[in-house]
């Protein structure tokens, strides 16, 4: 049988659809430094109302989005209170203190919440020794190895924390939509404990490039200077800001089938003699998978699987990551479940 690649490292090797490249084809286009290209400001009109923020801006990437944000709201020498396994600490090249001079406060985040009063125990107001903390940075769906919801009654609670200190909080929500489909709330409902917050065009949306900054009014036009000081200074971005556009209509409400697929992959996998997955861990579309048969390991099991054709990726030496998105089909789940029983049953 032949079978076409099934690729499960991750969300981000989405392809843009066809509906895709024909919006980019038939975009109106202008000069975004000068505010002209109207389809980068449909797209972030559309992703400021969506996300019920006064306004919003088009990036590059999620990193750069992070980083503007940081930006926007530190000052050099001052502390970032973050996830210890979130993205901005672990895979963005330290880019908090080469860029904005500030250092981390890394917290451990269990299943998802952000314990109110860890985050307390970590705000310092600054004196001669302590680092003045700047801002709390939440991660909504958190771990990218695993994809936990954060409650909105946790985010309510860390906003109550913020506000009594005067702290802003930020949410890197990269896949906020696979939570707010998850939770069944629009995803505004997401940002109303939070002062500015990023998503990702290029994960389960399917889009080629691109995030999106959202904040107050004022938060946005400082943003737009340090976009330009990092080189994101953008023209005719309206070819980014096409296939946008179309995912925010068509590819948000779909992500609860990846969430549910992912969930039904899981459980099939978990059921396989030699594997572990902790199913309460798969709230959305990403799957850890810990290898317990001491004959095979991660780099084994990803090279057996490369030759049926499986791509998932490793994230320890007895671990590797599944994550689901709009291009895998119902046959080619079976398909992985039957691969894996066979490489991992059917040897014994
Ligand atoms: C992917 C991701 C980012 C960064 O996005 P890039 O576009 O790859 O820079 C940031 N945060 C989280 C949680 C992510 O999953």
């Amino acid at each position: 049988m032949i079978v076409e690649e099934i690729d499960l490292r991750s969300d981000t090797v989405t392809l843009p659809k066809p509906q895709m490249m024909e919006a980019i084809a038939n975009a109106t286009l202008g000069d975004d430094i000068m505010g002209e290209d109207i389809t980068v400001n449909e797209l972030e009109r559309k992703a400021a109302d969506l996300l019920g923020m006064e306004d919003a801006m088009l990036v590059l990437s999620g990193t750069m989005a992070n980083q503007i944000a940081i930006m926007g709201f530190s000052t050099r020498g001052q502390e970032i209170i973050l996830g210890s396994e979130s993205h901005i600490y672990n895979l963005e090249g330290a880019a908090i203190s080469a860029l904005s001079q500030v250092q981390a406060r890394p917290i451990h985040v269990e299943n998802g919440y952000f314990d109110p009063e860890l985050v307390e125990s970590s705000i310092f107001r600054g004196d001669i020794q302590r680092a003045k903390t700047a801002l709390i940075s939440l991660e909504n769906t958190y771990n990218l190895n695993l994809g936990q919801i954060v409650t909105l009654e946790n985010m309510k609670e860390i906003q109550e924390v913020a506000k009594q200190y005067g702290l802003p909080v930020y949410l890197d929500g990269a896949r906020i939509f696979n939570a707010s489909v998850e939770l069944g709330v629009q995803p505004s409902v997401l940002c109303k404990y939070v002062d500015a917050a990023q998503f990702c065009l290029t994960k389960g949306l399917g889009c080629p490039l691109g995030s999106i900054l959202v904040g107050t009014k004022e938060f946005i036009e400082k943003a737009k200077i340090n976009r330009q000081r990092l080189g994101g200074g953008m023209r005719q971005a309206g070819i980014i800001a096409a296939p946008g556009i179309y995912a925010l209509e068509n590819m948000i409400d779909r992500l609860k089938e990846d969430n549910d697929k992912a969930k039904q992959l899981a459980e099939k996998l978990s059921s396989i003699e030699g594997l572990f997955i902790n199913l309460n861990d798969v709230q959305t579309n990403i799957i850890s998978v810990t290898i317990l048969q001491s004959e095979m390991d991660a780099d084994k099991l990803i090279n057996d699987l490369k030759e049926k054709r499986i791509k998932v990726k490793k994230i320890g030496s007895k671990k590797i990551r599944i994550i689901v998105h709009y291009l895998i089909s119902d046959d080619q789940i079976d398909y992985v479940v039957s691969t894996f029983r066979e490489l991992l049953e059917g040897k014994r």
